[in-house]
């Protein structure tokens, strides 16, 4: 009885701390009054957790508040720097590591490109993203003090992931099939790691230290060299019954469309994904329209949607046109999820999402026409490229976040 009673006890501690810790990380910095103001638990028992907190590393103190009358209050926050994290996004192009601090600050990125123009399956293997892993670890020991402080990796893979058993089920632009990533990483690194979906990380990242913050409802399109979305509902990952929730990319926009790679016709992915805009460019231009993309190329299989931005950039009218239907698309996708959750905001990132100039007026306007009401606001994602990265962080966050004690006793020992 009483080893239940005292693991209950300690249940019920690590949701204080874990709600305190969540309070001091929604607002920069906060004093132990407005703590006791904003959290139903009494001030014995705040205290008590705040100080838990503090000898974990995880709050410190800040700089004194203002005074109301008295002595100025002792304003508490993140402990920014007490603990680092790796991050790494394996997206369809690239693969980006970083390491950042608690607070999502990147100390440490180490990028890797892929070149996907010479065909269709990309040579990226599971070591590739371990010696990736490797560089920016190498790097982080070079430049940083100390180098114990990392308590995990998050890794968000692109294609379909089974979180809980640490699996990329499928990948279907490296052509990888069940293969145990989590395992794979835990075994050459010693560190914890956990990996999900690259959208869904994206959508963390957001949520945690984007645009999105405190946002209940959160939809964060991904639209690159595929489309995706990961959505947050009341604070958490939407994942559905078989964790395919949020596939965009897969809705019909266009029933009369290009045949997509999933085998139907007129998927959001063939109208508005970053290969999509470049075959409508290569299709125009076989058929005699004129282009200075001509021009930056030697044969049409280098075009690239990148290029094709470029080419608006410098005002070009094929790629500036191409470019806005591929907008008018991407608005009537998002335009039916936001009719089915009404979310509070949206979010766009990947590389369709940085010719912000030539889809968003489009995209906006698609969204207007197909939705009930005011549609929310819309935008692309704050820390752009490296959304992902720092969104695969959270994964590790959210453990954290949600039971302190055990988390830092099961990763530091
Ligand atoms: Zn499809």
């Amino acid at each position: 009885m009483l080893s239940l009673e005292n693991s209950d006890n300690r249940s019920v501690r690590e949701k204080n701390r874990s709600q305190i810790l969540q309070a001091i990380k929604m607002q920069e910095a906060i004093s132990r009054i407005e703590l006791s103001g904003q959290i139903d638990l009494n001030p014995s028992t705040i205290s008590r957790a705040v100080n838990d907190l503090e000898e974990m590393n995880l709050i410190r103190e800040r700089e004194m508040g203002e005074s109301s009358g008295g002595r100025r209050p002792v304003l508490l926050g993140i402990n920014e720097s007490a603990y680092h994290i790796i991050g790494v996004d394996i997206g369809a192009t690239k693969i980006i590591a970083v390491i950042t601090n608690i607070q999502g600050e990147i100390l440490e990125k180490y990028y890797y490109r892929i070149d996907y123009s010479q065909g269709d399956v990309v040579d990226i293997s599971p070591e590739l993203v371990l010696e990736c892993l490797e560089r920016v670890l190498k790097q982080y020991q070079r430049n940083q003090s100390r180098t114990d402080r990392i308590i995990g990796i998050g890794v968000g893979a692109h294609g379909l992931v089974d979180k809980d058993r640490g699996k990329v089920i499928f990948a279907p632009n490296f052509g990888w099939r069940d293969i145990y990533l989590q395992r794979n990483i835990e075994e050459k690194f010693g560190y914890k790691t956990i990996i999900d979906n690259d959208v869904r990380v994206m959508a963390l990242g957001e949520y945690w230290f984007g645009y999105g913050q405190n946002c209940d409802c959160l939809i964060c399109v991904n639209a690159g060299y595929g489309i995706g979305s990961g959505i947050i509902f009341n604070g958490r990952v939407f994942r559905g019954h078989r964790s395919l929730a949020g596939e965009i990319g897969h809705t019909t926009v266009a029933e009369d469309g290009p045949r997509c790679n999933c085998g139907d016709y007129g998927c959001l992915e063939t109208v508005a994904s970053g290969p999509a805009i470049a075959k409508m460019v290569r299709t125009r231009i076989k058929r005699g329209r004129e282009s200075i993309i001509t021009e930056m190329v030697y044969d049409m299989s280098q075009i690239t949607g990148k290029l094709v931005f470029q080419a608006a950039k410098e005002g070009d009218d094929l790629s500036r046109q191409v470019l806005e239907e591929a907008g008018n698309y991407l608005g009537i996708g998002i335009a039916n999820l936001i009719n089915i959750m009404d979310p509070e905001l949206v979010l766009v990132g990947g590389g369709v999402s940085r010719a912000e100039d030539f889809v968003f007026a489009s995209l906006r306007q698609a969204v207007t026409r197909k939705t009930m009401e005011k549609p929310p606001p819309i935008s692309p994602v704050k820390q752009g490229e490296e959304t992902g990265a720092i969104g695969s962080t959270v994964l590790v966050l959210e453990e954290l976040f949600q039971a302190p004690e055990s988390f830092l006793s099961e990763v530091r020992g």
